[in-house]
Protein backbone atom coordinates (compact mmCIF):
# COMPACT_ATOMS: atom_id res chain seq x y z
CA UNK A 1 0.00 0.00 0.00
CA UNK A 2 1.09 3.06 -0.85
CA UNK A 3 -0.12 6.52 1.23
CA UNK A 4 0.38 9.77 1.53
CA UNK A 5 0.04 11.61 5.05
CA UNK A 6 -0.76 15.38 4.35
CA UNK A 7 -1.55 18.04 7.58
CA UNK A 8 -0.29 21.28 8.76
CA UNK A 9 3.00 21.28 10.85
CA UNK A 10 2.23 19.61 14.05
CA UNK A 11 -0.78 17.96 13.17
CA UNK A 12 0.80 14.94 14.08
CA UNK A 13 1.76 13.14 10.68
CA UNK A 14 5.07 11.76 12.27
CA UNK A 15 3.71 10.37 14.80
CA UNK A 16 0.89 8.48 12.81
CA UNK A 17 3.62 7.83 10.21
CA UNK A 18 5.71 5.97 12.59
CA UNK A 19 2.32 4.31 14.02
CA UNK A 20 1.53 3.71 10.78
CA UNK A 21 4.74 1.89 9.08
CA UNK A 22 4.53 -0.08 12.58
CA UNK A 23 1.06 -1.52 12.08
CA UNK A 24 1.09 -2.35 8.71
CA UNK A 25 4.89 -3.14 7.99
CA UNK A 26 5.65 -0.14 5.49
CA UNK A 27 8.38 2.23 5.54
CA UNK A 28 8.43 5.84 6.92
CA UNK A 29 9.97 8.20 4.32
CA UNK A 30 10.13 11.50 5.77
CA UNK A 31 11.75 14.02 4.14
CA UNK A 32 11.81 16.37 6.95
CA UNK A 33 13.96 13.75 8.26
CA UNK A 34 16.07 13.05 5.39
CA UNK A 35 16.88 16.59 5.25
CA UNK A 36 17.27 16.87 8.90
CA UNK A 37 19.88 14.41 8.91
CA UNK A 38 21.86 15.98 6.03
CA UNK A 39 22.05 18.88 7.33
CA UNK A 40 23.19 17.41 10.75
CA UNK A 41 25.90 15.35 8.32
CA UNK A 42 26.84 18.72 6.75
CA UNK A 43 26.26 17.16 3.44
CA UNK A 44 26.37 19.65 0.57
CA UNK A 45 22.70 18.58 0.08
CA UNK A 46 22.42 19.89 3.75
CA UNK A 47 24.33 23.27 3.10
CA UNK A 48 22.06 24.02 0.70
CA UNK A 49 18.46 23.27 2.70
CA UNK A 50 19.28 24.24 5.89
CA UNK A 51 19.00 28.16 5.51
CA UNK A 52 14.94 27.36 4.05
CA UNK A 53 14.38 25.17 6.71
CA UNK A 54 15.52 27.51 9.70
CA UNK A 55 13.26 30.28 8.25
CA UNK A 56 10.24 27.50 8.14
CA UNK A 57 10.02 28.08 4.19
CA UNK A 58 10.02 24.82 1.54
CA UNK A 59 13.74 23.38 0.50
CA UNK A 60 13.90 24.10 -3.48
CA UNK A 61 11.00 21.75 -5.89
CA UNK A 62 14.74 20.59 -7.58
CA UNK A 63 16.56 20.01 -4.39
CA UNK A 64 13.51 18.05 -2.57
CA UNK A 65 12.35 15.84 -5.78
CA UNK A 66 15.86 14.38 -6.99
CA UNK A 67 16.19 13.40 -2.47
CA UNK A 68 12.60 11.52 -2.50
CA UNK A 69 12.76 9.88 -5.79
CA UNK A 70 16.11 8.32 -5.10
CA UNK A 71 14.74 6.95 -2.05
CA UNK A 72 12.06 5.47 -3.57
CA UNK A 73 13.78 3.24 -5.28
CA UNK A 74 15.51 2.00 -2.86
CA UNK A 75 14.00 -1.93 -2.55
CA UNK A 76 12.62 -1.44 0.45
CA UNK A 77 10.08 0.72 -0.98
CA UNK A 78 8.31 -2.13 -3.65
CA UNK A 79 5.72 -3.28 -1.03
CA UNK A 80 4.71 0.73 -0.59
CA UNK A 81 5.18 2.67 1.65
CA UNK A 82 4.05 6.06 3.91
CA UNK A 83 5.24 9.35 2.96
CA UNK A 84 5.27 12.06 5.21
CA UNK A 85 5.88 15.88 4.97
CA UNK A 86 6.31 14.83 0.90
CA UNK A 87 4.45 16.07 -1.61
CA UNK A 88 4.31 19.75 -0.05
CA UNK A 89 2.83 21.42 -3.32
CA UNK A 90 1.43 20.13 -6.61
CA UNK A 91 4.51 20.33 -8.60
CA UNK A 92 6.00 17.60 -5.72
CA UNK A 93 2.85 15.79 -6.33
CA UNK A 94 3.10 15.56 -10.01
CA UNK A 95 6.70 14.41 -9.96
CA UNK A 96 5.68 12.01 -7.26
CA UNK A 97 2.71 10.73 -10.15
CA UNK A 98 5.01 10.77 -13.01
CA UNK A 99 7.35 8.83 -11.86
CA UNK A 100 4.93 6.08 -10.58
CA UNK A 101 3.44 5.84 -13.67
CA UNK A 102 5.97 4.98 -15.29
CA UNK A 103 6.70 2.13 -13.04
CA UNK A 104 2.97 1.42 -13.10
CA UNK A 105 1.99 1.97 -9.77
CA UNK A 106 0.10 5.22 -7.96
CA UNK A 107 -0.53 6.14 -4.74
CA UNK A 108 -3.86 4.12 -3.19
CA UNK A 109 -4.58 6.76 0.06
CA UNK A 110 -4.17 10.34 1.17
CA UNK A 111 -5.25 10.86 4.60
CA UNK A 112 -5.38 14.27 5.60
CA UNK A 113 -4.86 15.24 9.53
CA UNK A 114 -7.15 18.60 9.84
CA UNK A 115 -5.67 20.18 12.67
CA UNK A 116 -6.42 23.27 14.41
CA UNK A 117 -4.23 26.33 14.81
CA UNK A 118 -4.27 26.68 19.05
CA UNK A 119 -3.48 23.17 18.91
CA UNK A 120 -0.73 23.47 16.59
CA UNK A 121 1.08 25.89 18.54
CA UNK A 122 0.88 23.74 22.15
CA UNK A 123 2.30 20.93 20.34
CA UNK A 124 5.06 21.88 18.75
CA UNK A 125 6.17 24.94 21.32
CA UNK A 126 6.57 21.84 23.52
CA UNK A 127 7.98 18.98 20.83
CA UNK A 128 11.00 17.38 21.96
CA UNK A 129 12.67 14.71 19.35
CA UNK A 130 15.54 12.14 19.94
CA UNK A 131 18.24 12.54 18.45
CA UNK A 132 19.07 9.07 17.98
CA UNK A 133 15.84 7.43 16.95
CA UNK A 134 13.75 9.95 16.34
CA UNK A 135 10.72 8.92 18.67
CA UNK A 136 8.37 11.94 19.46
CA UNK A 137 7.63 13.80 23.05
CA UNK A 138 6.04 16.54 24.55
CA UNK A 139 7.24 18.54 27.38
CA UNK A 140 3.73 18.61 29.30
CA UNK A 141 1.66 15.62 27.36
CA UNK A 142 3.99 13.47 26.87
CA UNK A 143 7.22 13.84 29.14
CA UNK A 144 10.48 11.77 29.20
CA UNK A 145 10.86 9.60 32.15
CA UNK A 146 14.23 10.91 32.58
CA UNK A 147 14.74 14.91 31.79
CA UNK A 148 15.97 15.41 27.66
CA UNK A 149 16.51 11.84 27.59
CA UNK A 150 14.71 8.96 25.19
CA UNK A 151 12.55 6.53 27.00
CA UNK A 152 13.42 3.90 23.96
CA UNK A 153 16.57 4.33 23.24
CA UNK A 154 18.72 6.38 25.21
CA UNK A 155 19.45 9.07 22.70
CA UNK A 156 19.46 13.09 23.48
CA UNK A 157 16.33 15.29 23.18
CA UNK A 158 16.27 18.19 21.79
CA UNK A 159 13.92 20.90 20.29
CA UNK A 160 14.13 21.63 16.41
CA UNK A 161 14.61 25.01 15.42
CA UNK A 162 12.21 25.66 13.81
CA UNK A 163 10.11 24.53 16.47
CA UNK A 164 10.37 28.43 17.21
CA UNK A 165 6.77 30.16 17.56
CA UNK A 166 7.33 32.81 15.03
CA UNK A 167 8.91 29.75 12.42
CA UNK A 168 5.78 27.50 13.18
CA UNK A 169 4.03 30.86 12.33
CA UNK A 170 5.63 31.10 9.18
CA UNK A 171 5.12 27.23 8.33
CA UNK A 172 1.55 27.06 9.07
CA UNK A 173 1.61 30.11 6.15
CA UNK A 174 2.98 28.16 3.99
CA UNK A 175 1.32 25.45 4.40
CA UNK A 176 -2.18 27.48 4.42
CA UNK A 177 -0.73 28.50 0.40
CA UNK A 178 0.17 25.27 -1.09
CA UNK A 179 -2.53 22.98 0.84
CA UNK A 180 -5.66 23.51 -0.85
CA UNK A 181 -4.45 22.41 -4.91
CA UNK A 182 -2.56 19.62 -3.47
CA UNK A 183 -5.85 18.47 -1.53
CA UNK A 184 -8.25 19.46 -4.51
CA UNK A 185 -5.74 17.33 -6.74
CA UNK A 186 -6.05 14.38 -4.20
CA UNK A 187 -9.74 15.06 -4.25
CA UNK A 188 -10.34 14.76 -7.62
CA UNK A 189 -9.02 11.47 -7.65
CA UNK A 190 -11.36 10.49 -4.87
CA UNK A 191 -8.12 8.66 -2.64
CA UNK A 192 -8.30 11.76 -0.17
CA UNK A 193 -9.68 10.88 3.61
CA UNK A 194 -9.89 13.59 5.94
CA UNK A 195 -9.12 12.81 9.63
CA UNK A 196 -9.86 15.00 12.59
CA UNK A 197 -6.50 15.20 14.39
CA UNK A 198 -6.81 17.82 17.76
CA UNK A 199 -7.26 14.43 19.53
CA UNK A 200 -4.39 12.83 21.41
CA UNK A 201 -2.47 10.64 18.75
CA UNK A 202 -3.91 6.94 20.22
CA UNK A 203 -7.91 8.03 19.50
CA UNK A 204 -5.99 9.81 15.54
CA UNK A 205 -4.24 6.58 15.48
CA UNK A 206 -7.55 4.45 15.54
CA UNK A 207 -9.64 6.51 13.75
CA UNK A 208 -7.17 6.03 10.67
CA UNK A 209 -6.91 2.20 10.78
CA UNK A 210 -10.70 1.88 11.12
CA UNK A 211 -10.99 4.21 7.59
CA UNK A 212 -8.04 1.91 6.42
CA UNK A 213 -9.75 -0.94 7.09
CA UNK A 214 -13.01 -0.27 5.40
CA UNK A 215 -11.23 1.06 2.66
CA UNK A 216 -9.78 -2.30 2.20
CA UNK A 217 -12.88 -4.56 3.11
CA UNK A 218 -14.41 -2.32 0.18
CA UNK A 219 -11.47 -3.27 -2.26
CA UNK A 220 -12.36 -6.65 -1.91
CA UNK A 221 -16.19 -6.50 -2.39
P1 LIG B 1 8.88 18.63 8.46
O1 LIG B 1 9.76 17.78 9.31
O2 LIG B 1 8.07 17.84 7.47
O3 LIG B 1 8.05 19.61 9.26
O4 LIG B 1 9.87 19.53 7.55
C1 LIG B 1 10.76 20.44 8.14
C2 LIG B 1 11.26 21.40 7.09
O5 LIG B 1 11.96 20.67 6.06
C3 LIG B 1 10.18 22.18 6.36
O6 LIG B 1 9.77 23.35 7.05
C4 LIG B 1 10.88 22.50 5.04
O7 LIG B 1 11.82 23.55 5.21
C5 LIG B 1 11.68 21.22 4.79
N1 LIG B 1 10.90 20.23 4.00
C6 LIG B 1 10.47 19.00 4.40
N2 LIG B 1 9.81 18.37 3.42
C7 LIG B 1 9.81 19.23 2.37
C8 LIG B 1 9.26 19.16 1.05
N3 LIG B 1 8.56 18.10 0.62
N4 LIG B 1 9.47 20.24 0.23
C9 LIG B 1 10.16 21.31 0.64
N5 LIG B 1 10.69 21.45 1.87
C10 LIG B 1 10.52 20.41 2.73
Amino acid sequence: MRLILLGAPGAGKGTQAKALAKELSLPHISTGDILRKNVADSTELGKKAKNYMNKGELVPDAIVIGMLLDRLAEADTDKGFILDGFPRNLNQAKALDTMLTERNKQIDLVINLEVSEPVVITRLSGRLICSKCQAIYHKKNNPPQNDMVCDKCGGALYQRDDDKEETVRKRLEVYREEAQPLLDFYNDRGILLNVSADEEAGVVLDEIIRMLTSYNDSRKN
